[in-house]
């Protein structure tokens, strides 16, 4: 609107200094209608369009899937990324490794992958049956029963459905000796509590000789809760020491296991969630689930590019931080906080909330409803958040979140709330996906820089003429200046300039050094300052030379006016598409950035250049546009001096980097 404002005004005081020349009414009208039209950036919202859109093409190359366009803009300003642990920052390869019973007894578990192959070992290194100790079967045979996976032999190939931690478990059944099938067979199953995030633990009824039984399995603070008696080692029970639990359980979580404890027994009553109490406690289970490699790269990645990395997650504090850790994403305890540090402070609006949460990296056990007051938080302390979600409660975060990316394996939910998808789950694609964003915001920026600076020049050039010819005018002599381009001219300018050019700009690579920069701030527009100098030096640069040559022309070499605008004419289309280099990297020289970085915008350029070149020898066109050959002297200079915009654009880039440099030092 400013722009549009801004050339209007100039437009007006043009037609009001060439009515008092005398020019015929209708050509001011013409002349004026075509100098907006040529200066006002009508090209941008296509450009604009184009460049979002090839965004989001090159993001799903790299599993990215955009669902809304402005999304890709967003990604682009991203300063905060908060990331769930499992299957987004590890593989969700769950694996159990280590078996705890509450007597102390440790068994190790070797193998790979869902399959059969693989021992139970004591401390000593020896194969173990399961009936070594009664809470080591029981462990595993409530595993097999409360679980809603499913694991199976088919053709010589192992495979599997459902949740990772229950394949794990039907995988240590097998390794034992057990087929789960059978086990299944031979117990009646009377009831189930299905997993939820929320409630973190699992549990199963079924009959065994009669008698009504459970089998439950969770996170070790929940199951321990529903339990009076623990496995005493001689297939007895004894009553629970839940201290020795708790001591046990942060031993295996600091090793980095997610830690599960297990337990059941009889049960009175029908078999529902009420009658979860006076269990007996068998053991705990530790799995390992290996880091992504990649997502130790993305991080760093991030931390180069100024963007802070959290994880959130259901999981123990422990083995958060053992992980966390391990991908470098924090360094001590102290940047650790649970829901339950969260929800002693009260408060999300609290200024400790804040502040609790701007110094933490993991947050552990935390419920959905903490993830949004988290996220809500980081907003109002200024960041720009992407948070993951996959499921259906996930989505009041991903909702909130600037930018909601949901997993492609999560729920329809997150996925419909989310602005975006990952397809594979991985982190590592999430900072692909800024990456890419941040490449559409330059290019944005680029197609901007371009359709203003060169519209600036024209307003420009027409200003300066028409002031000399006003100056003139009023000084009482009869000043020769007139209108350095015709009407026709104008608009033929514009068409050979910002045709293709300005769409063209919008299919650039990425710049090497874009993910080594900070995120840009989120308030800022993209009219900033670099912006407004670029585009005034630019455009002032290429009016000057083109009303040099134009004075130069008429009043120093006496050319007649035809010739003159012929020349100018020749000299605006060489200038723009020259400039067109210039604006392929707002820091980077033009001559380092490569063609291959985009054919389409070399080859768009030369064409344009070609056209204009071969229509000042056709008569039709010498005719419409009123053009002729140009001599090889006057080709020269016209050469020279958008050399001259070309070498002045390469200075500017110089002592701007420098003072970047300089303001990095002070940093
Ligand atoms: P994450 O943030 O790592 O995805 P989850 O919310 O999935 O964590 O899991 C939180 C806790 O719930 C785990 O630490 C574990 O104790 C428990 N849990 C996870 N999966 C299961 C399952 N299939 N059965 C029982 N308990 C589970
Ligand atoms: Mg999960």
């Amino acid at each position: 609107q400013q722009i549009s404002v801004a050339v209007l005004l100039c437009c007006t005081a043009i037609a009001v200094v060439l009515a008092l020349k005398g020019y015929p009414m209708n050509e001011v009208f013409f002349l004026v209608v075509a100098l907006a039209v040529s200066s006002i950036p009508e090209g941008l919202p296509v450009a604009l369009t184009v460049a979002l859109s090839v965004a989001t093409q090159r993001m799903s190359k790299r599993n990215v899937i955009v669902r809304k366009l402005t999304a890709v803009e967003s990604l682009g300003s991203c300063t905060y990324i908060a990331s769930d642990k499992t299957g987004t920052l590890t593989v969700n390869q769950q694996t159990i490794r280590e078996i705890l019973t509450p007597s102390g007894t440790s068994f190790s578990v070797s193998g790979e992958g869902y399959n059969d192959a693989g021992e139970i070992k004591d401390s000593s290194d020896n194969k173990v049956e399961p009936g070594a100790e009664s809470a080591l079967e029981s462990v595993i045979v409530s595993g097999i029963m409360c679980n809603e996976a499913a694991l199976k032999k088919e053709e010589e190939k192992w495979r599997s459905y459902g949740d990772a931690m229950d394949v794990a478990f039907l995988s240590l059944g097998y390794k034992s000796g057990m087929d789960p099938d059978e086990v299944k067979e031979k117990l009646e199953v009377v009831g189930e509590i299905p997993y939820e995030s929320e409630k973190k633990y699992a549990g199963n009824f079924y009959k065994k000789e009669g008698e009504l039984k459970t089998a439950v399995k969770g996170a070790v603070e929940v199951v321990v809760g529903f339990c009076s008696f623990m496995d005493d080692g001689k297939g007895g029970k004894m009553p629970i020491d839940k201290e020795k639990i708790d001591k046990q359980s942060l031993e295996l979580a600091k090793k980095g296991y997610r830690v599960l404890g297990v337990a059941g027994g009889p049960v009175k009553g029908s078999g529902g969630e009420d009658d979860l109490n006076e269990l007996i406690f068998y053991g705990l289970v530790g799995f390992i689930d290996p880091l992504r490699p990649e997502a130790i790269d993305a991080i760093e990645k991030c931390k180069t590019a100024g963007i802070e990395v959290a994880m959130i997650t259901g999981d123990h504090p422990a083995t958060a931080f053992a992980i966390a850790h391990d991908l470098g994403i924090c360094e001590s305890m102290d940047e650790v906080v649970t829901g339950k540090d969260l929800e002693d402070i009260g408060d999300p609006m609290s200024e400790e909330f804040t502040k609790k949460v701007a110094s933490s990296r993991v947050f552990a056990r935390v419920s959905p409803m903490q993830k949004l007051q988290i996220v809500d938080s980081l907003i109002r302390a200024g960041h720009f958040v992407a948070v993951t979600g996959d499921g259906v409660n996930d989505a009041p975060a991903l909702k909130k979140a600037n930018i909601g990316v949901a997993m492609g394996s999560g729920t329809d939910v997150a996925k419909d709330t989310g602005s975006m998808i990952v397809t594979d789950d991985n982190f590592a694609s999430i900072v692909a996906g800024v990456e890419e964003g941040r490449y559409a915001y330059d290019n944005v920026r680029k197609v901007i820089y371009l359709l203003i600076s060169t519209g600036a020049a024209e307003i420009v050039l027409f200003t300066l003429a028409l002031g000399f010819m006003l100056a003139g005018f009023l000084g009482g002599t009869e000043s020769g200046l007139e209108p350095p381009l015709l009407a026709i001219q104008l608009l033929w300018l514009n068409l050979v300039t910002n045709g293709i050019q300005g769409a063209a700009l919008a299919f650039e690579g990425g710049e090497p050094g874009t993910m080594k920069k900070p995120p840009r701030k989120p308030k800022e527009g993209i009219f900033n300052m670099l912006m407004i100098q670029e585009s005034v030096v630019s455009g002032i640069v290429m009016a000057l030379t083109a009303f040099g040559v134009w004075f130069y022309l008429l009043e120093v070499q006496g050319l007649d006016t035809h010739s003159a605008r012929n020349i100018t004419l020749l000299l605006m289309v060489l200038l723009e598409n020259v400039h067109v280099f210039n604006c392929r990297s707002e820091s980077i020289s033009a001559f380092r950035v490569k063609f291959s970085n985009n054919y389409f915008l070399v080859i768009g350029v030369i064409i344009a250049q070609g056209i204009h070149i071969v229509s000042m020898q056709i008569p039709f066109m010498q005719e419409l546009l009123r053009l002729q050959p140009v001599s090889p002297a006057e080709w020269g200079i016209v050469a020279a001096m958008a050399l001259i915009l070309l070498i002045s654009m390469e200075v500017f880039k110089m002592i701007k980097s420098k003072g970047l440099k300089a303001a990095g030092k002070k940093v």
